[in-house]
C-alpha cells in the first residue's frame, strides 16, 4: 500500500512484506493440495560408518509445483507446520518411506538398510501419532527395528511428561529416536537426560565449525562426549571434508552423514546399483 511518496523506504519496505505475505498464502493454499496431486518425492541420503560403510538414509522430502518448481524444505515445512498441511504431508513421508522400507527388506544386500525419517512436532504433539506409526508400520509390512524417527529440540516447548510418554510409546512399536540438529536448540541438560533416546545428530554448524581451531572443536568434542555419556549413538550431519571426517572420529563420532558420503537423491536404486 503506497503511502507518502517522500517516503519511498517505507513504501518499498511494505511492497516486499505484502509480497512475502502473498508468497506464503499462496504456498499454503498449494501445499493442501500437494499430497494429492503427488507433487512430492523423497530424497535419500546415505549415512555411513567409520569404515565409510553404507548403513543407512535419511529420507529427505522434495516438492516440485507445476507453477512455483522447486521449493526447498527449509522454506515450505515451517509454512506447512502453521497449517494443518503437514499432517497428512507427514503420514505420506512415513507412509512412502516404509515402502521404500519394506523394498530394501526384500533384497539380501539392502535389507539391512535403516531409514531416518523427519518427524516434525506438530506431528508428534498430536494424540494419536503413535497410533498412526503404528498402524502405517502394519499395513507396509516395514520392519520397525529399521525406522529411526528423527526429533527436535522444539519439542520442548510440549509437556515433558507428555514427550516422555510418547517416546516410550514409539520405541515399544520397535522404532529408535534421534535427536537432530543437536546443540541448536536450547534443551537444558536436566531435560534432556530425561528423554528415551538412542540417537543424537549433531547439527552440521558444529562440523563446519571444525575446520576453524579453538572454540569451534572444543564445542564439538563436548557434544559428542554429551552423547556418549549418555550411551547414545552419535552421528554427525554436513560433513563434507576428509579432514573433517577423520577428526570426527577423532572425537568419538561413530556415524556420519554429508556430501563427502553422497548428496540426498531421488534415483535411489540407481545409487545403490552403482555400489554393488
Ligand atoms: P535436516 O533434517 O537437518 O536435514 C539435513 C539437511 O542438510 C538436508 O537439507 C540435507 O540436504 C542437508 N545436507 C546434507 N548433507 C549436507 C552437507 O554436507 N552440506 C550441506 N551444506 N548440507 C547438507 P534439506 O533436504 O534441504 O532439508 C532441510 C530441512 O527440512 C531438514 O533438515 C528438515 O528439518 C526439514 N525436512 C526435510 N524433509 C522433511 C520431512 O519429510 N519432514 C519434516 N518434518 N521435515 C523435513
Ligand atoms: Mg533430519
Ligand atoms: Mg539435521
Ligand atoms: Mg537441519
Amino acid at each position: 500500500s503506497a503511502k507518502k511518496s517522500n517516503d519511498a523506504q517505507i513504501c518499498f519496505f511494505d511492497t516486499d512484506m505484502e509480497n512475502a505475505v502473498k508468497e506464503r498464502l499462496k504456498i499454503a493454499q498449494a501445499l493442501a493440495h500437494a499430497v494429492d496431486k503427488k507433487e512430492f518425492k523423497l530424497a535419500f541420503q546415505p549415512q555411513v560408518n567409520r569404515h565409510g560403510q553404507l548403513i543407512g538414509f535419511e529420507a529427505l522430502l522434495r516438492w516440485s509445483h507445476p507453477e512455483f518448481g522447486a521449493i526447498s524444505p527449509e522454506q515450505f515445512i515451517p509454512i506447512a507446520e502453521t497449517t494443518n498441511a503437514i499432517l497428512p504431508i507427514g503420514d505420506w513421508v512415513l507412509e512412502q518411506s516404509c515402502l521404500q522400507l519394506v523394498q530394501w527388506a526384500s533384497q539380501a544386500d539392502t535389507k539391512r538398510l535403516n531409514l531416518s525419517v523427519n518427524v516434525s512436532s506438530e506431528q508428534f504433539r498430536r494424540g494419536d501419532f503413535v497410533s498412526r506409526v503404528q498402524q502405517i508400520l502394519l499395513n507396509s509390512g516395514a520392519n520397525p527395528k529399521n525406522l529411526r524417527l528423527e526429533l527436535t529440540e522444539s519439542l520442548m516447548a510440549e509437556d515433558i511428561e507428555f514427550v516422555v510418554s510418547q517416546m516410550h510409546n514409539l520405541r515399544e512399536l520397535g522404532v529408535s529416536i534421534s535427536l537432530d540438529d543437536f546443540g541448536t536448540g536450547y534443551a537444558s541438560l536436566a531435560y534432556l537426560s530425561q528423554l528415551p533416546l538412542d540417537e543424537l545428530k549433531i547439527d552440521r554448524a558444529f562440523v563446519k565449525d571444525l575446520n576453524k581451531q579453538g572454540k569451534g572443536e572444543l564445542l564439538t568434542e563436548t557434544l559428542i562426549s554429551l552423547g556418549r555419556s549418555m550411551n547414545l549413538t552419535v552421528i554427525a550431519e554436513g560433513v563434507e571434508t576428509h579432514e573433517q571426517f577423520e577428526r570426527l572420529q577423532e572425537l568419538g563420532c561413530e556415524f556420519f552423514q554429508g556430501y563427502l558420503f553422497g548428496k540426498p537423491r531421488t534415483d535411489i536404486e540407481s545409487y545403490l546399483n552403482q555400489k554393488s
